[in-house]
């Protein structure tokens, strides 16, 4: 391998910059030469490609977003949208992919190695935490402060006017950032998408004593389809026990701005150059991860296998924690 390309695709995420700064200067430091590939799969279909050189990194290590651009892009899930973006990373001379993104992108990644034999690593960049063989994914970190912050904010009016608040978070169909964000801001409970079909949550929370000796209550609702969202639950109250006020907050997507955390920093940093060691050691179609603070090697067929346990310690916890 002489030559790598790198992209972002799919939702952006806090810390894709620093993804991005590390496997390009890793890449330099090593000899190779590095191609940005702009707005995802999108610009290796349509050939948006530029040489990066140490210094178009510089200075982005604490920026939101991604410099690349990221997009998603139809054309890549045909034969023939992938033909062509074989065809531009030939005509580039770019000789392996790393690509940055969530379960969609390293799909995307896996059935592109498997049809061209093009060495492809991928790196978690999403704020779901999603992935399946890493601890932790790139902007996951970032976003749950985020969501610590607001839901601060949120319990002060709580309080103050004794309601209950659901606040809807996101993670796709993962509850990491519900349940994590209500152990770490405090929340009476939160509301998973791993359970949806176990119990019923919102009862379970009535049931446990919401407003025994609260006077504010504060409920995340992951927003999955699983879930139904924080509106439903929100009319069910209203319907079920009208006794109660309640409101509403979608957080949205401030959850996927902002300055990444130190945590993601590093993380990216870590994982970014850990891709580049894997390209020189001919590892192909696997994403890096980390777990129990040591690089993994995990094959896509496993990263995306989309059931990432959540740990029922946690639940626990939030539920001790929170008479
Ligand atoms: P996030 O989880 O943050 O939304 P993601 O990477 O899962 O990120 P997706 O929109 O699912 O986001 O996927 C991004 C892109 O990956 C798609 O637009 C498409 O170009 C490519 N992709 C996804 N699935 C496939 C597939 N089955 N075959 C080929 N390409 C795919």
């Amino acid at each position: 391998v002489k030559c790598i390309g790198i992209l972002t695709s799919g939702g952006d995420a806090p810390g894709m910059n620093a993804a991005i700064r590390a496997v390009t200067r890793a890449a330099i430091y090593n000899g190779l030469q590095v191609k940005g590939i702009y707005r995802g799969y999108k610009g290796l279909v349509t050939g948006e490609i530029k040489e990066f050189k140490s210094q178009n990194v510089s200075n982005i290590i604490q920026l939101g977003g991604t410099i690349l651009k990221t997009a998603r892009c139809k054309e890549f899930t045909t034969p023939e949208g992938r033909q062509l973006a074989y065809d531009n990373m030939k005509k580039e001379g770019i000789d392996a992919l790393v690509i940055i993104g969530g379960d969609g992108s390293l799909t995307g990644a896996r059935i592109f190695a498997q049809e061209f034999d093009v060495p492809c690593i991928g790196l978690p960049g999403t704020i779901d935490n999603d992935l399946y063989g890493t601890d932790t994914t790139i902007g996951y970190d970032t976003a749950l402060n985020t969501i610590l912050d607001a839901v601060d904010k949120i319990r002060d009016t709580a309080t103050s006017h004794e309601r209950l608040f659901f606040v809807e978070v996101m993670g796709r169909d993962a509850g990491f950032l519900a349940l994590n964000g209500a152990i770490a801001s405090g929340a009476e409970a939160a509301i998973i998408p791993e359970f949806s079909t176990e119990v019923d949550q919102l009862e379970e929370f009535i049931k446990n004593g919401f407003r025994k000796s609260k006077n504010s209550s504060i409920v995340l609702v992951a927003e999955s389809e699983l879930t139904g969202g924080a509106m439903h639950y929100a009319e069910r109250v209203k319907n079920e026990y009208p006794q109660y006020d309640v409101r509403v907050t979608i957080l949205g997507h401030l959850q996927r701005g902002g300055s990444p955390t130190a945590h993601d920093r590093i993380l990216a940093s870590r994982l970014g150059a850990a891709a580049i060691d894997a390209i020189m050691e001919d590892q192909r179609n696997v994403m890096i991860g980390i777990e129990h603070d040591e690089i993994v090697y995990v094959p896509f067929s496993k990263a995306i296998k989309n059931d990432k346990p959540i740990k029922r310690d946690l639940v626990t916890v939030l539920k001790e924690l929170s008479i």
